[in-house]
């Protein structure tokens, strides 16, 4: 018997890929929902689920996209066909980075900079340099790795900057660089995996509930409000503090110092870095639209406080009488401190949607996760020590790995049930 601590993204990616090779496998939820950082909230005043944070996918989340078909919730995602991203400034107003369908990449991607307002050749140039830049050296930041290249500010500011942040949640200033690049690699390698996509249902309903169907038709036991705190082996197997059960491998996909406090070998708290992410839900009941010319449900705002505006309702198609907008701001600067920001991003809002007056939301909702993602940094302690019966797979990127998102989060899971499949070998 397996035992999986934590029902988020990886823990059921890990029970479900352990249960389709016929493991038998129990998984152990604290909170009384499943779903983690992917989870949505019923909110009372509108009658809607509502989510922690708008979730944005790339087309690259190979891992992600079989998890989703295997669950056959394939749907409950619009993938675009070709990227196309809506961006928005004071100066140059509605604008959209966008490939080019007939051309292959890179060339899809330059000519695609080219067309962006002010930006003519240079970017495209400085694309090509980019592309051709391998070497990087150990703790370099995004900063100092491009610095070199001369890249127009332009560039930096509507390309290379919302997509460290988006991908990150951290500035180039000390964002590692081989992470971005591992990013850069894998969003502009062709078509397919440049587009956007983003769920057409909330979180618990496109993600987490057919996640959890699957994991039950293959038999996993779940057992949701029950936290671990620690565990105890013998040679019959490995006891939790739920239960009597014994089980031969322990996979732990909690947060990582959460993982330390279970299996007294990890990490504490204050030894990883993590940044917030916060979000803003609004309501409005007059119609607010983000004015992308293709009609796309999302923004990004270059030089705002808000970085990303979501149109929800849109990107759901809500029947309801409220327009829902969301508006995430990433690794947020002012940590939610500074009571005039709220006010600061729904102006932009206005702005962006060409509203001649100042709009009103009938109903907001802050939700700020203090530590939404794990930042990508070297392991200061040594995996090697953990026994054999335990496969830590909490989120904690190594620079050069995928940064925390849901696909990484799919891809610990595959991993770890790999390992233990392994090991029972
Ligand atoms: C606001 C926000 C926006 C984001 N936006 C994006 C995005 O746009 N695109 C993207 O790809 N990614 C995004 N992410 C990142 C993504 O959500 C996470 O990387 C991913 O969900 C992590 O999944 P996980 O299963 O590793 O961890 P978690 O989801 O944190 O799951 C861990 C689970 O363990 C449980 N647990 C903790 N302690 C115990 C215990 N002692 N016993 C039992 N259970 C325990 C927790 O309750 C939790 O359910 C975002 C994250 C946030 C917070």
């Amino acid at each position: 018997m397996i035992a999986v601590i934590g029902g988020g993204v990886a823990g059921l990616t890990a029970a479900i890929r352990l249960a389709e090779q016929g493991k038998a496998v129990h998984l152990f939820e604290a909170a009384p929902e499943l779903g983690g950082r992917t989870r949505s909230f019923f909110d009372k005043t509108t009658g809607q689920y509502c989510d922690n944070g708008p979730h944005l996918m790339i087309g690259a989340y190979s891992a992600t996209r079989r998890l989703l078909e295997d669950c056959h919730a394939a749907q409950n995602v619009h993938w675009q066909e070709h990227l196309n991203l809506p961006l928005w400034d004071a100066e140059r107003g509605h604008f959209q980075l966008r490939t080019v369908p007939w051309l292959p990449f890179p060339l899809a991607l330059m000519l695609g900079l080219i067309r962006l307002p002010a930006h003519q050749h240079a970017s495209a140039l400085a694309l090509i340099k980019l592309s051709r830049r391998t070497s990087l050296t150990s703790g370099q930041t995004v900063k100092e790795w491009l610095e070199p290249l001369n890249i127009p500010p332009l560039l930096q500011q509507d390309m290379l900057e919302p997509l460290c942040l988006g991908t990150m949640n951290e500035y180039p200033d000390t964002a590692p660089a081989a992470s971005f690049r591992y990013v850069l690699d894998e969003s502009f390698s062709s078509h397919k995996s440049a587009c956007l996509g983003w769920f057409r249902l909330p979180l618990s309903e496109a993600l987490i509930e057919p996640l959890r169907i699957k994991a039950g038709k293959l038999g996993v036991s779940i057992h949701v409000g029950n936290r671990i705190r620690h565990t105890q082996t013998s040679a019959s197997g490995i006891q939790l503090n739920a239960g009597d059960m014994k089980f031969q491998h322990l996979i732990v996909t909690t947060p990582i110092w959460a993982s330390g406090q279970i299996t007294g070998l990890g990490m504490q708290q204050a030894e990883v870095e993590t940044r917030p992410i916060t979000n803003l839900h609004l309501w409005y009941d007059e119609p607010v639209n983000l004015g992308s010319p293709s009609g796309q449900p999302l923004l990004g705002g270059i030089g705002t406080l808000g970085q990303w505006f979501f149109d929800i309702s849109s990107q759901m198609d809500e029947h309801s009488d409220l327009q829902h907008i969301a508006i995430v701001i990433s690794a947020d600067p002012l940590d939610c401190r500074d009571s005039g920001w709220m006010d600061v991003v729904t102006r932009e809002l206005a702005e962006i949607s060409g509203q001649p007056h100042a709009l009103h939301p009938v109903h907001r909702r802050v939700i700020q996760e203090r530590r939404a993602t794990v930042l990508a940094r070297s392991r200061t302690h040594d995996s090697a020590r953990h026994p054999a019966w335990l496969i830590d797979a909490s989120e904690w990127p190594q620079p050069g790995e995928l940064p925390a998102t849901i696909e990484a989060a799919v891809r610990r899971g595959e991993q770890a049930a790999r390992m233990c499949i392994m090991s029972q070998k």
